[in-house]
């Protein structure tokens, strides 16, 4: 077993089960089988101890851009880490931090030129919701402490994070530790609350949020979306024009609008940020996960001169935003992120994922005629398949059956790594996945679907 050096895959699978508490795992379940150990990863491949290899189906929770161990990347992040690993942002400047916030400057939506870094995509929400308040204090409008958000949101698991989340499951047990917020409805056009379809939508849920911008006129900071696609909520696609309406309704109410590009920024919906298909420039942009191609944690929230502003004046006008993370601006992580940017150039990675994007498109049309297949969504490189009991009348699979986890058990045993999101099944592949990888990658997504509904 030499990729473990002199530990075998018995001692790591043991140490893992006394000492690793998993995240969103149930425990118990996870002592009791069999689990999988990654030393290494090639393209968009995992590779286990025992060399069995994994299509990384979800980049790595929604990271990976270029794919796993790419050269250029390994070999910015080793030069860097031989000039320096790490310096403070509190009190210091540092090289890389400096270089990538004027690169991202030139990509990101105009006027989004001001970045505070922290590290992950909880930090950069909330941030974003403190900035946006702190920003109406010094505004004049102390008054103006309401968020609005919607239905099925994820914006991160921090308690800031989650209370401007609406995904029940997750969020329902910390409701006594969460702040209240206004919940508008998802978009979520399959199970659409206001009993609307989609041939006879007009979107009413804009209509409703409407109403809750007029019922607390003066009284909203600010709103937090995902841009056309709300991710962890199933990957819920958003209407054409609906981010568009939002916008328009931020600035007739004075709200800030505080979009959540953590999942869909650096190309995954095709653009490189979601807000530009719609031509749409939030007050605040949180943007993670693709950052740092999927090595390093790294995030920024990133604002406009109006927000900026508000919080410059002497020490003693107490407008500092007093807030700090101790790895801001990571200069290991900006290294590669950096690097990222340039390969995005260097590869032409936006153009070549275009005709990708129509390849997943035309396959998940196969998708449709299964006979437990209820909706297929798509927004760029990313989709959702929602699993469902009975196709006629929508009835959703017990969640107990774990019908999607069993897909994904299914879809492992032939050579591909999917987490779902409850009956949803998630295709997010590193953005440089090959057509034939992407096949491969459909066609056991296919079958093991079959196998579990038939
Ligand atoms: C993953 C995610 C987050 C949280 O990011 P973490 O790095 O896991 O804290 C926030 N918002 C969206 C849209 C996400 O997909």
């Amino acid at each position: 077993m030499p990729e473990t050096g002199s530990i075998t895959t018995e001692q790591l699978r043991t140490w893992d089960k006394r000492h690793v508490w998993h995240p969103f795992t149930q425990m118990q379940e996870w002592q009791r089988d069999e689990q999988i150990i990654i030393v290494k990863g090639e393209g968009c491949w995992l590779i286990d101890t025992d060399g069995n290899r994994y299509l990384d189906g979800v980049a790595s929770m929604w990271t990976n851009v270029h794919g796993h161990c790419r050269r250029e990347l390994n070999d910015a992040l080793k030069e860097q880490v031989d000039r320096l690993e790490h310096s403070t942002l509190l009190g210091l400047a540092s090289e890389q931090s400096i270089i990538l916030a004027a690169r991202l400057a030139q990509i990101t939506p105009l006027g989004l030129d001001r970045f505070f870094y922290s590290d992950n995509g909880s930090t950069a929400m909330e941030v974003a919701v403190k900035m946006a308040y702190q920003y109406q204090v010094h505004a004049g409008h102390p008054e103006r402490s309401r968020f609005i958000t919607f239905r099925h949101a994820y914006h991160g698991d921090t308690l800031g994070a989650v209370s401007v989340g609406g995904i029940g499951i997750y969020h329902t047990t910390f409701k006594p530790l969460m702040f209240e917020t206004l919940q508008s409805p998802s978009p979520y056009c399959y199970r659409c609350e206001l009993g609307c379809s989609r041939a006879s939508c007009n979107m009413e849920c804009i209509t409703a949020l409407e109403e809750l911008m007029t019922q607390n006129a003066g009284l909203v900071a600010g709103l937090v979306i995902e841009p056309l696609v709300q991710g962890a909520g199933g990957m819920i696609v958003q209407p054409a024009g609906f981010l568009k309406r939002v916008r328009d309704l931020c600035d007739r109410y004075d709200i800030l609008m505080i979009v959540d590009e953590v999942a869909t920024g650096f190309g995954r919906t095709g653009t490189m940020f979601a807000c530009q298909h719609e031509g749409v420039v939030p007050d605040i942009m949180a943007i993670s996960k693709g950052i740092a191609a999927g090595y390093l944690p790294l995030a920024a929230t990133v604002t406009v001169d109006k927000v900026y502003s508000a919080f410059l004046g002497s020490y003693s006008e107490l407008k500092t935003f007093f807030h700090g993370h101790t790895f801001t601006g990571n200069p290991l992580a900006c290294a590669v992120a950096l690097k990222s940017l340039e390969l995005f150039q260097k590869d032409n990675l936006l153009a070549e994922l275009q005709p990708k994007i129509a390849h997943l498109k035309q396959r998940l049309n196969h998708f449709k005629a299964l006979p437990h297949v209820g909706d297929v969504r798509q927004c760029g490189l990313a989709a959702g398949i929602e699993l469902v009991e009975n196709k006629e009348s929508a009835a959703a699979y017990p969640w107990e059956e774990r019908v999607g986890i069993r897909v994904c058990l299914e879809a492992r045993a032939r050579g591909v790594f999917s987490r779902p999101l409850g009956n949803t099944i998630v295709i997010f592949p590193p953005l440089v996945i090959s057509n034939d990888e992407l096949d491969f990658l459909l066609d056991v997504l296919h079958e093991s679907i079959r196998v579990v509904t038939e």
